[in-house]
């Protein structure tokens, strides 16, 4: 969260004395962030779901609402809060605001969840916060847009954690099939492990584009939706061939038990699979549909064909 997501939104949109107060400490690691989006009524339509509102008063903002599922709100000492801030205004009426952790109204509690367990998640409450102006980050009504600049980054990190998560499965399974296992299960460990390397192989040439600045958002969206999906199933697949071991609870050496939970919760962490897939989709059509407005009707030299 802190690496890919709230450091870029301050290093991008911060102001001086935003970035002065929060990004060292940030960076240092001595002040812990966290991205308020989620709300109990949904996350992935945020322009139509999100119900937190900040209204303008005379000395800044009042924030009102409450969020879910929050990564790191138990520890975080600065959440980055997504509120609408004009109804009328759809995607262009919501804004983001730095609000610190201890401030007057705002309320955390932790919640159990059934992956990511070495990961403090919360639920985040905002009765009658008071914020000065210079809460704001960067400008209002321009939240969507700066976390459609983060988000890619966001998912190509959750991309190498589940396919990291694959991988490990596949290694243990075979180490612990080594000896008596069918040509039937060494196939298919082989094949998953092949298509662990091809996923791989499209998140590097990704990270790759992000890092020379000609990533895009297909790229990242793409990444997760195959990595989560491939690893969902590779899982699931190796803890049948290991049998009820896998699923021991004690967690003995064959147990898969964390990797089948958390591979499971990252496919809905940053983005669920399926409105992850329908935005690659819809970005492929629309691609597609640009390059037939542009391209001859008749390919050229093939009049007389
Ligand atoms: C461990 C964990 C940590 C998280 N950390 C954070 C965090 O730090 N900050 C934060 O803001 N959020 C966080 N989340 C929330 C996460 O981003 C959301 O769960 C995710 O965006 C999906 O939103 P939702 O769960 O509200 O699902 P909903 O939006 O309620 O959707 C429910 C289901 O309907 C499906 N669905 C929705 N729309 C469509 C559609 N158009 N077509 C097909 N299917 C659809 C979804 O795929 C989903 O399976 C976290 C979640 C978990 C589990």
């Amino acid at each position: 969260m802190q690496t890919h997501v709230t450091v870029p939104l301050l290093l991008g949109q911060g102001s001086k004395e935003q970035k002065r107060t929060w990004l060292q400490p940030v960076l240092s690691g001595r002040v812990i962030t966290a991205v308020a989006i989620t709300e109990p009524t949904g996350g992935s339509d945020l322009v139509n779901s999100t119900a937190t509102r900040a209204v303008p008063t005379d000395r800044g903002w009042l924030l009102d609402g409450e969020k879910t599922f929050i990564t790191n709100a138990p520890l975080a000492d600065c959440l980055f809060v997504l509120a609408r801030t004009d109804a009328g205004a759809g995607a262009l009426g919501m804004t983001f605001f730095l609000v610190p952790a201890d401030l007057p109204g705002v309320q955390v509690q932790q919640l159990e969840t059934v992956g990511l367990r070495s990961s403090r998640t919360g639920r985040v409450r905002f009765t009658g916060c008071e914020l000065p102006a210079e809460a704001v980050l960067g400008r209002p009504g321009l939240a969507m847009a700066y976390l459609a600049q983060v988000l890619g980054e966001e998912r190509l990190a959750i991309s190498a954690g589940v396919l990291e998560c694959a991988r490990c499965c596949v290694e243990r399974t075979a180490g612990l099939l080594a000896v008596a296992t069918s040509q039937r299960a060494r196939a298919e460990l082989a094949g998953w492990l092949v298509e662990v390397e091809a996923a791989e192989a499209f998140l590097d040439a990704a990270v790759e584009r992000f890092d020379n600045g000609a990533g895009d958002r297909l790229d990242a969206d793409l990444a997760k939706t195959m990595s989560a999906r491939l690893a969902q199933r590779v899982v699931n697949g190796c803890a049948r061939l290991i049998g009820p071991d896998a699923f021991d609870a004690a967690g003995g050496g064959s147990s898969l038990l964390p990797a089948l939970r958390d591979v499971r919760v990252l496919s809905v962490f940053g983005g669920s699979c399926e409105t992850v897939r329908d935005s690659a989709a819809a970005e492929i059509l629309r691609g597609a549909a640009a390059r037939r407005r542009t391209a001859p009707l008749v390919p050229a030299g093939s009049r007389h064909a």
